[in-house]
């Protein structure tokens, strides 16, 4: 998920106060009736390398081999025809196989278009499981993403990690889990050291942590730090949402939830409450993201489970 609040809310003419009360079960159709006019933006990493990129959906990263193309995310189903018109740009060759970063929707509904015809969908095991059954996003969201169809789900799935070889290229796939989900998949493209994070790592600020599925973020944060210790100047990552980034930028995403963190333990260790807490914590204007409130609420509790 991304910039929901600025994005889906607002081009619902949605507020907080309106998906706080209960489970939303309309908002993905909704949704979907919105998308039809939404601007796809194709990037040029390097050869071989494109994003596919739009403000409602998450990173789609192209990689095109010698048999035909990987896909990782495939935002949204209903947009699956314009996508695919600018993979023909791309390229002639077909859609050969998916991968999935993690299950929400904005990043795995378009896998009922691409994961046709026996085209292998590849996840963590904690995707398939989650988009197989009704799921609720963590409030303030709580909007009810319904149990995919059998043609949507992954088709292969792993643990902790998975290589593959595709034209000279290293695909690596490693879990990284309860980050964003219970289910994060970073990948990286080891010849091109390039990486889609998926929604580990967004440039909107702070970002947004499915607790109530899985996500964590204190262990997010550790795998930023361990994306960090791997990577050199010259790395590249996709965010889930944000244009491509370096290093640096990873950096400079870890220095601001490691700047809330450490306001919020010390807010603990003092002995005050979430309340208390609440009232003194400071964030940079414009890195706000999903909310202040929300990530330090979120913070307080994991900081109480991790003994922080
Ligand atoms: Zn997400």
């Amino acid at each position: 998920m991304k910039n929901l609040k600025t994005i889906l809310f607002l081009s619902l003419g949605l507020s907080f106060g309106q998906l706080t009360a209960q489970v939303d079960s309309t908002f993905l159709d909704a949704m979907k009736e919105q998308l039809a006019g939404v601007e796809l933006v194709l990037t040029m990493v390097e050869k071989d390398f494109f994003i596919i990129s739009s403000e409602s959906g998450g990173n789609i990263l192209v990689f095109v081999g010698n048999d035909g193309l990987t896909l990782v995310d495939t935002q949204w189903g209903v947009l699956g025809p314009r996508i695919s018109e600018i993979l023909e740009h791309i390229s002639e060759k077909p859609v050969i196989r998916v991968i999935n970063t993690h299950y929400h929707f904005d990043h795995v509904d378009g896998n009922i278009f691409f994961g046709q015809d026996g085209v292998p969908i590849i996840a963590h095991h904690n995707i398939q499981k989650r988009m197989a059954a009704d799921q609720v996003l963590t409030p303030p969201f709580l909007i009810l993403q319904s149990a995919y169809p059998r043609e949507s789900l992954p088709t292969v799935t792993f643990g902790h990690s998975m290589t593959l070889y595709d034209s000279g290229e290293v695909i690596e796939l490693f879990h990284f889990p309860n980050a964003h989900t219970d289910g994060d998949v970073v990948v990286h493209f080891k010849n091109a050291d390039l990486y889609h994070c998926g929604d580990i790592f967004v440039t909107y600020g702070l970002p947004y942590v499915d607790e109530d599925n899985g996500g964590d973020i204190f262990v997010l944060m550790e795998a930023i730090e361990h994306l960090i210790s791997v990577s050199g100047p010259e790395t590249r990552f996709v965010p889930g949402h944000g244009p491509l980034c370096t290093v640096e930028d990873l950096k400079d995403y870890r220095d601001l939830l490691v700047s809330v963190r450490d306001q919020v333990t010390s807010c603990i260790r003092e002995g005050l409450d979430m309340d208390d807490t609440l009232s003194r914590i400071k964030v940079d204007a414009g890195k706000e993201g999903i909310g202040l409130e929300l990530t330090v609420r979120h913070m307080y509790r994991m900081a109480q489970k991790h003994d922080k």
